[in-house]
């Protein structure tokens, strides 16, 4: 089944060798996560974007300015309290930005025009809102000074607290609002957005912005979820409530599809259901190759119900632990205790207690207002990002490592290692084992038990490629994280859809660097895993696979189904397959070849392929 035609023009539809014109709305983004889900559309943050129109009836007045006024009172609250826990923290002048979000919302103009706008104008609060932003900005543009229009930025925070607490984004469906299964549609979802959606039933989410490594489409594979990223204008023409069709494979959006087209993505949807369950069931068998070589799939996670995930999945532990996502979702800085009890939590449930936790990773995509998210920078991704910014906030940062190490100790019979993100040169390594050599010192003079905790980078920047051999002998293991190693290696903003063609993991480029990181590896008997999402890509997963990578972690949803690959390839299949695109030149050759090739290996599993 295949749709073709432009986006927001009546599709031509094939459908069974017949040409049927039919007049729906359709829109073509990139796949991030494959499968086909049909729900309801949940568009979040849409004050910004789709202002409430409706007007207040008088005798709703007063429940809404009571809305608005509850709404205020926990926002104030949120930003007390994350002022005096950052002052304590991280630091005075870190804190003080919660100082001015707090005047913000104490500003009477700001209150004034709201409240005014509510009992005046019969607005929503919501609507209010929005209007207060919309003025806030035209003012703010027609400034050059620089500050000023960093200012902007925080009452657009102030916006989003309130308006988060208005619209509680945890639960739509309670609100007796919409019904049945929902898709997120989201401008870009924010990682600790994405997170918070943990606690309803979300079958699909569609953005406008994001890619396919972006945190968004990450999240959505680590739950399984069909997913397209990069749909142009789609905030224009969602609205709350209309049915969608998301197309995980093609990167197709339906959105209020005709009877006769729901009816053909509901078959495609049972069928990818009736996959997943069918995979699932490989659960406990062990991951080896068609001629016996065993693997070690793991899996990424960002919290407890993924570890859980981990071992419904059937990996055998967690290669990667996304320990960012504790900050974002945590209401202000989560201290030592609160980070130690977190790991073992997540060491209990992770498949035998075998857990890489990576150090915080904030930046770039992700930002946690503490922790300098105030100071726009030009280029986030090679700005100041991961241990760059840790070693800004050494007690910070040595809160996490000693939390890490106490919990490690504490949790009988684990594997628990720690990894640190973005190293990029010898010295920051020399660094990090200083400051590590630092925490075990302090714990014992402290009295509390420790264990060792193997350490390990993560190869996710070219100057570290290429300097890896004299590296290896820093750290007791190499995971690499193409998702970053490839935009990094291609110039390419892995969130951007518009240079999506070229941060590409199958490119030429970064094959051979990949080859050449895995050799140096092997040489120095320095065990390496793939974390990136490409371990979990069943095209991707053959060539690592050939280059000689025998750990591999992913998001849980894949491990069922690479299980069931590497049970059908051997692994001179799989050698002799990288060898055949090692002489390719372009993306798009190797892309084909590979097409081609997983239709004769495992014609299955194209459906739980994204092709892009
Ligand atoms: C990576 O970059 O490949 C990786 C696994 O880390 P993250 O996606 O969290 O940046
Ligand atoms: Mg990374």
């Amino acid at each position: 089944m295949r749709a073709r035609g432009n986006a927001w023009q009546p599709c031509r539809w094939f459908v069974t060798d017949q040409v049927h014109w039919y007049s729906f709305t359709m829109r073509k983004g990139i796949a991030v996560s494959p499968g086909v889900a049909i729900g309801t559309a949940y568009v979040i943050h849409e004050i910004f974007v789709n202002p409430d129109t409706k007007r207040l009836e008088d005798s709703e007045v007063t429940a809404e300015l009571a809305r608005y006024e509850t709404a205020r009172d926990r926002s104030a609250a949120d930003l007390r309290a994350l002022e005096r826990k950052v002052e304590a923290q991280v630091g005075h002048d870190e804190a003080a930005i919660f100082a001015v979000h707090q005047s913000i919302l104490r500003d009477a103009a700001f209150t004034n025009k709201i409240r005014g706008w509510i009992v005046d104008e019969r607005l929503t609060a919501g609507a209010a809102l929005h209007r207060l932003l919309g003025e806030y900005t035209e003012l703010f543009s027609k400034t050059a000074d620089a500050y000023l229009k960093e200012r902007l930025n925080d009452v657009r925070d102030v916006v989003i607290r309130l308006s988060g607490h208005m619209t509680q984004v945890q639960k739509p469906a309670s609100q007796g609002v919409l019904e049945g299964p929902l898709i997120v549609v989201a401008d870009e979802l924010l990682p600790s957005q994405a997170v918070a959606l943990g606690e309803i039933e979300v079958k699909g989410i569609v953005t406008q912005g994001g890619s396919q490594t972006s945190h968004a489409a990450i999240i959505a594979r680590s739950r399984g979820i069909p997913a397209v990223s990069g749909v142009k204008r789609l905030m224009r023409v969602v609205k709350t409530g209309d049915k969608i069709v998301v197309d995980g494979r093609t990167g197709h959006v339906e959105i209020n599809p005709n009877p006769e087209t729901l009816a053909a993505f509901r078959k495609v949807e049972r069928e990818f259901f009736h996959l997943k369950d069918e995979l699932a069931e490989n659960r406990d068998l062990p991951a080896v190759t068609a001629d016996g070589v065993g693997l070690h799939l793991q899996a990424n996670i960002n919290g407890v119900p993924d570890a859980n995930a981990a071992g419904a999945m059937g990996g055998s532990g967690v290669g990667l632990y996304r320990t960012e996502y504790l900050y974002l979702t945590h209401s202000d800085v989560p201290d030592e205790q609160e980070q130690y009890d977190t790991y073992r939590q997540i060491i209990a449930a992770s498949p035998n207690r075998t857990v890489s936790i990576r150090t915080l990773d904030i930046g770039g995509d992700k930002t946690v207002p503490y922790l300098g998210h105030n100071h726009q920078e030009a280029n986030p991704f090679m700005g100041w990002r991961s241990i760059r910014l840790s070693f800004e906030h050494p007690e910070f940062f040595n809160t996490q490592i000693r939390a890490i190490i106490r919990a490690a100790a504490d949790c009988p019979e684990s594997n628990v290692r720690i990894m640190f993100p973005m190293v990029t040169t010898i010295e920051e390594l020399r660094r990090l084992r200083g400051m590590v050599r630092r925490c075990y010192k302090s714990l014992m003079e402290q009295g509390k038990p420790t264990a060792r905790v193997p350490m390990g980078m993560m190869l996710e920047v070219p100057a570290a490629a290429i300097m890896i051999s004299s590296m290896l002998d820093l750290v007791d293991f190499v995971s690499i994280g193409s998702n970053d190693l490839v935009q990094y290696l291609m110039a390419a903003d892995r969130d951007n859809p518009k240079v999506s063609h070229l941060c590409q993991p199958m490119s030429p480029a970064v094959l051979h660097v990949l080859h050449n990181v895995i050799q140096a590896c092997d040489h120095a008997n320095t065990q390496v895993t793939v974390c990136g999402e490409m371990a979990g890509q069943p095209r991707t997963f053959l060539l690592l696979l050939g280059m000689g990578v025998r750990f591999f972690s992913m998001s849980p949803a894949f491990i069922p189904s690479i299980k069931r690959l590497a049970s059908q390839v051997s692994i001179a299949q799989a050698e002799h397959i990288f060898q055949s695109v090692l002489k390719f030149k372009t993306t798009s050759q190797v892309k084909r070849q590979m097409a081609e090739l997983l239709e004769d290996i495992a014609p299955e599993l194209a459906l739980l392929d994204t092709p892009s």
